[in-house]
């Protein structure tokens, strides 16, 4: 892929994809793009993109093929069923998979394109919508090198920072980790603070005091203050998503042999999540926490955004 425009086939111009999409026809790319979704097909088009009539036209038509899905088996469809990347794409194709899915069927999917010469890299992306529209997304790479400096020119319209992480499956194995993280860190602040709330401290002195100590973090002294712990609970990343990823990372965890005492239990924080709350923001954690005590783990008195 050397210089210049690129024919780029994106699939899955969702929440996320759409901007990173249009980013890329920002950059002087040729785009088409296909989605389950009439609305965010008709959006593009009306960007300047191409709408594909299947998956296999996409296909044929692109130097590079990008998905962005939901999960698993979204990505395994596309790539590897009837009429998908595998049975249509020509030997040399590019294809870089950007959704958070689990390493195990990346490297399966991977294993079973290389046999068709088609060449993947995972890419999966860190931060949020707000990101994907500015094209200032964090992404964590696994695969050949080589590939990844090809593709590298057009996922730099996408982020700015980009980390190669090595073999393939290690970009969203990263991506796991860094998810599982969030959610157990704000699955703690949420028990912690309802704690402290119920035995009479008020919200701002606890962010205070220890922000001071060795608990100081990003969730508890910059994010949530700036949006859940003022009741702003609009997406961001979705309840249902945060979910779908502490799932993917304990089946990780279960595949190489481990029980995770934590993660079951940020599981099952996130389950009554997703019932209480699907579309909103995951950190709705702290109102169902704090809501099963009878406390509003809230900064200030304002009004509830959704
Ligand atoms: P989304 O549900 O908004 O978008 C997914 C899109 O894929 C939808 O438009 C849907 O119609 C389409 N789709 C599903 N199956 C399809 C199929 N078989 N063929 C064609 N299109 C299909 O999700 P999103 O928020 O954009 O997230 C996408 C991925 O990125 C997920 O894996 C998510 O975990 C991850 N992610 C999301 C965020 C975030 O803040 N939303 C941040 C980082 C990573």
């Amino acid at each position: 892929m050397g210089p210049g425009t690129v024919r780029i086939g994106f699939i899955g111009i969702g929440t996320m994809g759409l901007p990173m999409a249009l980013n890329l026809l920002r950059g002087g790319h040729r785009l088409s793009v296909y989605d389950l979704n009439a609305d965010a097909l008709r959006q593009a088009e009306e960007a300047g993109a191409t709408r594909a009539a299947d998956v296999a036209a996409l296909v044929r038509g692109s130097d590079l093929v990008i998905t962005m899905l939901p999960d698993a088996p979204d990505v395994e469809a596309i790539a590897l069923g009837q009429d998908g990347i595998e049975s249509v794409g020509r030997p040399g194709l590019l294809y870089v998979d950007m959704s958070t899915i689990d390493p195990m069927t990346t490297r399966r999917v991977g294993a079973r394109l290389a046999e068709r010469g088609i060449r993947m890299i995972d890419s999966p992306v860190a931060r949020g919508v707000d990101n994907a529209r500015a094209g200032t997304l964090a992404l964590m790479v696994g695969g050949d090198v080589g590939v990844f400096a090809e593709v590298e020119p057009v996922l730099r319209l996408m982020a700015d920072t980009i980390t190669h992480c090595g073999e393939l499956g290690n970009g969203v194995a990263m991506k796991l980790v860094n998810n599982f993280l969030s959610a157990g860190i704000v699955g703690t602040i949420a028990e912690a603070m309802t704690i402290g709330m119920k035995a009479g401290l008020p919200l701002e002195l606890m962010v205070r005091v220890s922000g001071g100590t060795g608990t100081n973090n990003a969730w508890l002294h910059k994010l949530l203050p700036g949006k859940g712990f003022l009741g702003d609970f609009r997406p961001g990343f979705m309840s249902h998503l945060a979910r779908k990823d502490q799932r993917l990372a304990l089946k990780l965890a279960g595949e190489m042999g481990m029980t995770l005492t934590l993660g079951e239990a940020v599981l099952r924080m996130l389950d009554e999540t997703v019932a209480q709350y699907p579309r909103d923001d995951f950190t709705s954690l702290i109102r169902v926490v704090g809501g099963g005590a009878g406390v509003d783990v809230r900064l200030d008195g304002g009004e509830t955004k959704t």
